[in-house]
């Protein structure tokens, strides 16, 4: 067991909905200790790729990608959610459903800050479904960058995200694979990783 599995067990919460609560130490308040562990590992997964930017989506993703960002050498660019429906400004702009929050929300780069030149490291806290992925990949895409890779600090393997991003192509490293989790038993279990190489 790595040492992210070994804290999910310690302090993460089952909630019903396959929810997976990790707010007293990921995406409310915040073990920089253990971020600076996430971003080292991912310096280790992804030491071969030729990266120089970080992409993430607002607003758990934030923090995890500035700690990594150290590890890399690069600036971190967020995709800032929008409501307004007529976003003004020269921006790339892609659509997501929030997953734990059930609402759709635009989110938007600006082209001041992604172009063709970029290659891309795309970081965020959870995979479920993958739509936030899939609305990260789309605004690289538009750019003309490169995503070289995407690194996801817990992966939901039970649910589709992981498959349909691996099946597209996409390098995709996650520290942890939950492999199934139960609400009322309060217990959670993780997949082999080598089995989702
Ligand atoms: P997806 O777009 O892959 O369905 O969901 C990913 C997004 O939903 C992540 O950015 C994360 O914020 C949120 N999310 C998905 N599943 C969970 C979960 O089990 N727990 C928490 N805390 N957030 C989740």
């Amino acid at each position: 067991m790595n040492f992210l599995e070994e804290r999910i067990l310690r302090d993460g919460v089952v909630r019903e909905g396959n929810v997976l609560k990790v707010d007293s130490f990921l995406n409310h308040q915040m073990d920089i200790e253990l971020f600076d562990e996430i971003g080292k590992e991912f310096k280790k997964r992804f030491k071969d790729c030729d990266i120089n930017k970080i992409i993430t989506i607002e607003a758990s993703g934030i923090g995890i990608a500035c700690v990594a960002a150290k590890h890399f050498g690069v600036p971190v660019v967020f995709a800032k959610k929008s409501k307004s429906i007529n976003i003004e400004g020269d921006v790339y702009m892609a659509e997501v459903e929030s997953f734990t929050h059930k609402c759709k929300n635009q989110v938007v780069v600006s082209k001041s800050f992604l172009n063709s030149d970029d290659r891309v490291l795309i970081i965020d806290d959870f995979l479920a479904n993958g739509c936030a992925l899939q609305g990260l990949i789309s605004i690289v895409n538009d750019a003309g960058a490169k995503v070289e890779g995407i690194g996801i600090v817990i992966e939901k393997g039970f649910q589709n995200g992981g498959r349909t991003i691996r099946n597209l192509g996409y390098h995709l490293e996650s520290l942890a694979i939950v492999e199934s989790m139960d609400a009322e038993k309060s217990t959670v279990t993780f997949a082999d990783q080598e089995e989702y190489k």
